[in-house]
């Protein structure tokens, strides 16, 4: 299998980049072929601007949505964009690989999805209409692809639970799970999260890497989050709420109802 590792941190000696060069290793020696956009290493450029597009013309103002298609479906994008875009059609399965900042992503590489993710390639696909609204949320140019987070947090395990002053940690990376990688079709596998990583020694980081091996070895295998399918039934079109009575979901919680995001999850 071929798995694309888009990682972001800006110290190859940091656990970030031990964790990086595990996975890279452990792929490697299972035999799938493994390709990393290192964004920082690479000097990514994490603006979206007009000089995305090659040949837009700089007369008129800039329509960034616009004119990601229009480059796009003319094959004038800039360079670092298409090859980004030709390895995410090249992969099988894709890990995202970042440290927890600011109760998100860093910034660099929320630019290359920005970029990365063009009109007419990740998003403004398919069908849309009073009854089709694209095909997105389980469908999409990454349909059968699989996807994971990879992530370290200095914050406690239980500050990020149910109840965690920072909020349950599914909820606060909801908008990358759901709404960066379901969107466009992935299956998403739940996160890899370290949680307290200031306080890493020898021993646990030994224990962090069996378990991080046994993620990578089950990447084709374990459950992804049973996320909605936008056009799968479950959601009125065009409105796209959740039809009546199906609250009965929850992320496997014991929760009888879900309310808020837990409602666009399955049991
Ligand atoms: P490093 O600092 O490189 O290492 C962490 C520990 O692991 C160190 O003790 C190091 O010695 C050890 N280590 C490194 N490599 C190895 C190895 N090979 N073997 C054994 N031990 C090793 N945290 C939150 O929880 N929520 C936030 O919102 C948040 N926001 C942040 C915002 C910013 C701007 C910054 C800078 C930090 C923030 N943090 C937050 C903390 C951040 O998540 C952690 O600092 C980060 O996850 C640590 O990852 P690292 O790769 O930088 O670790």
């Amino acid at each position: 299998m071929n798995v694309l590792i888009v990682y972001a941190h800006p110290e190859p000696r940091s656990l970030n980049g031990s964790l990086k060069n595990f996975t890279v290793d452990r792929l490697t020696q299972r035999g799938h072929d493994v390709r990393v956009s290192d964004l920082y290493a690479m000097r990514w450029k994490p603006a979206a601007d007009g000089d995305d597009f090659l040949e837009r013309d700089r007369s008129r103002r800039l329509d960034l949505i616009a004119d990601s298609q229009q480059a796009y479906t003319t094959g004038t994008q800039a360079p670092d964009i298409a090859a980004q875009q030709a390895d995410l059609r090249w992969a099988d399965a894709v890990l995202f690989q970042f440290p927890l900042w600011w109760f998100s992503m860093p910034a660099i590489l929320k630019g290359w999805v920005e970029r990365v993710y063009a009109y007419g390639f990740a998003y403004g696909v398919g069908e849309h209409s009073e009854t089709h609204w694209g095909d997105r949320y389980g469908e999409g140019v990454f349909q059968g692809k699989r996807a994971m987070l990879i992530v370290t947090a200095g914050g406690w395990e239980s500050h990020y639970a149910e109840r965690g002053i920072n909020g349950p940690i599914g909820d606060l990376l909801f908008p990358i799970t759901h709404g960066i990688l379901h969107y466009p079709g992935f299956d998403v596998l739940p996160p890899f999260v370290l949680y307290k990583v200031e306080r890493m020694d020898e021993a646990r980081f030994a224990r962090v890497q069996q378990e991080l091996g046994r993620r990578l070895d089950d990447l084709w295998t374990d459950a992804p989050i049973a996320y909605r399918k936008q056009n799968g039934g479950d959601y009125d079109i065009p409105a796209l709420t959740l039809k009546p009575g199906l609250e009965e979901a929850s992320l496997g919680d014991g929760a009888a109802r879900a309310s808020g995001l837990r409602l666009h999850v399955r049991r």
